[in-house]
């Protein structure tokens, strides 16, 4: 179900002064300070920044898996903050795709099972051309009665796609989704999120460490201590490094500074 969220000049996904802070012993931990993003349709975009820097809480803050201390969170044009928890669910369930660094398929479930879940889950009935079609798409027709034990780490990562894209998701959100694969695997699954964005015109913003990652976006922005401080357009992968090295310096002696 895709409401009137792809309608010219709707972001697929968008915060405004995002905050959230997060109770820490006697204080609190300031993970996002004030964010801006705007996700545009039909983009990929990277998320880069070092360890402890609010990436992932971004991310779930736009799943609405976690719930901002301040600002906005709009998805698909919807504010999420006037929806409650089922509708959240139903929002994930027909706008969102998820992708993890550990995969997350479920052990006992084969290929073709994990990837038809999110439609189960919502109560549907999947289609077996559907998972067919998708299995096919990311290379692993041949593999859909596996067990992700069976499967090397790209082709679970591959199975892990394939459910994002099952329900045909205007966004995919992508959480270091080559941080455990070796580069050839990595290259593999980027092509599929590369493509999803350009053959299907859906949306993809995805975490990563890497810059050869990075470099398959369209667009990189830099998170630093909860605030976005630097972005780069049409990036390559040594523009990409530099940045982020310039990045890491200025990281390494603020936390100098502070200590
Ligand atoms: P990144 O993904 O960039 O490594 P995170 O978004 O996971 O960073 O974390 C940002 C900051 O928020 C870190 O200081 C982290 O320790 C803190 N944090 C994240 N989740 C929680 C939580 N559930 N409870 C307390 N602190 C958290
Ligand atoms: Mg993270």
């Amino acid at each position: 179900m895709r409401t009137d969220a792809t309608a010219a000049g709707v972001s697929a996904a968008e915060v405004r002064e995002l905050t959230r802070a997060y109770p820490s012993g006697a204080g609190v931990v300031q993970a996002l300070r004030g964010v801006d993003l705007a996700v545009p349709h039909g983009t990929m975009i990277a998320l880069m920044g070092p360890s402890g820097s609010g990436k992932t809480t971004l991310l779930r803050c736009l799943a609405g898996l976690d719930v901002p201390t301040g600002g906005v969170v709009r998805v698909a044009g919807q504010d999420l903050a006037r929806l409650n928890e089922d509708a959240r669910a139903i929002l994930r369930r027909d706008h969102l795709g998820m992708v993890f660094q550990s995969f997350e398929l479920i052990p006992y479930l084969t290929a073709a099972q994990n990837v038809e879940l999110p439609a189960r889950l919502g109560g549907r009935t999947p289609s077996a051309a559907r998972t067919a079609y998708v299995l096919e798409a990311v290379g692993l027709g041949d593999r859909a009665g596996h067990f992700p034990e069976q499967l090397s780490g790209g082709q679970q990562q591959r199975v892990a796609v394939a459910r994002a894209l099952y329900l045909d998701p205007a966004l995919i959100l992508a959480d270091e989704p080559t941080g455990a694969l070796d580069s050839v695997a990595a290259r593999w699954v980027l092509g599929l999120l590369r493509e999803a964005v350009d053959r299907q015109g859906r949306t993809v913003l995805m975490v990563t460490h890497d810059p050869l990652a990075a470099s398959y976006a369209d667009r990189v922005l830099f998170l630093s201590d909860g605030q976005i401080v630097d972005g780069l357009d049409r990036p390559n992968l040594d523009a990409v490094s530099e940045r982020l090295g310039l990045l890491e310096a200025l990281t390494a002696a603020r936390m100098e500074r502070a200590a």
